[in-house]
């Protein structure tokens, strides 16, 4: 007997570790879209009618693509323009989905990363990705940068943070990083890691699961992480728990910090240590677009 969606009643395809929910491909998807909606309106963070950027993870191609759908769901509702940035070696083997995407109206810009992928930590590659989008906001006068960083992700950034009392990291697990009219908002607060994998099977985009990892984890990155996975593991409320801790320490990164220009996060300086050896590394560049 096959097992029933609990919504629907449809033959369902995934158990929902989060919620302990048997659920299948639509019902997921519907969750996932809503739980997008959720933070869109909960932090005020579009309007409608204006353009945002998005962009496709060298490290998580499939699972990018598979939520980049549900942006373009989203955008069809609130009047949205989409930018997308995508890995110019990803365009070839996802060409068929992006076709159909950019049909809906969302615009394709290929980008490439220049450095040694051993050369970066796990955060100097969280901050590029949005130094990216940043310029990108900038350089087309965009409104907003969605930047595609998951929950289970950002808990991470937030037990770093405290772990290592760094304001530059910490304050990356924030809903939202605004500095003047830049904004970088992170659609997928509330969406884990594993949902996103599952609907880019489900989709039948996982052919791109195994890129490789274009950081390098530093070695107290490593024990962190470790520790964070152990203690997180098997208790779903952890990941979402940690709104409130940085809700609560928010106050006490924000005194007497500065922002950094590069990435936006609460620092003492600026640039931020991150930024500052990424700088350092940077001589020949980060990463180009096509336009
Ligand atoms: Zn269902
Ligand atoms: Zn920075």
């Amino acid at each position: 007997m096959a097992v029933r969606c609990e919504h629907c009643g449809r033959k369902a395809c995934y158990y929902r570790l989060a919620s302990g929910e048997l659920i299948c491909a639509n019902c997921l998807e519907n969750s996932v879209y809503k739980q997008v909606r959720k933070y869109l309106t909960l932090y005020n963070v579009v309007k409608r009618g204006q353009r945002a950027a998005y962009l496709v993870r060298y490290d998580k191609v499939s699972q990018c693509v598979a939520m980049l759908k549900v942006l373009l769901r989203i955008a069809k509702v609130l009047d949205l323009r989409l930018v997308a940035l995508v890995p110019e070696h990803a365009l070839d083997n996802v060409s068929k989905t992006l076709r159909i995407l950019r049909s809906e109206g969302c615009k394709l810009v290929p980008y490439s990363l220049l450095y040694d992928p051993k050369a970066l930590s796990l955060v100097e590659y969280v901050k590029l990705n949005e130094i990216i989008l940043r310029d990108i906001i900038e350089k087309h006068e965009l409104d907003v940068a969605f930047s595609p960083l998951f929950r289970d992700e950002l808990s991470l950034l937030a037990f770093m943070g405290i772990a290592t009392a760094a304001k530059h990291v910490f304050s990356e697990a924030f809903p939202l990083k605004k500095v003047r009219s830049l904004l970088i908002a992170r659609p997928f607060y509330f969406v884990t890691l594993f949902d996103a994998t599952a609907l880019s099977y489900l989709h039948g985009l996982d052919e791109l699961m195994d890129l490789s990892i274009p950081y390098s984890l530093e070695p107290h990155e490593k024990l962190i992480t470790e520790q964070f996975y152990e203690i997180t593991h098997g208790s779903h409320e952890l990941l979402y728990s940690t709104r409130k801790s940085v809700e609560a320490l928010q106050t006490y990164v924000i005194s007497n910090a500065t922002r950094c220009s590069m990435c936006l996060a609460y620092s003492n300086t600026d640039p931020c240590p991150s930024c500052t050896d990424l700088l350092r590394k940077s001589q020949q560049g980060l990463y180009r677009t096509s336009e």
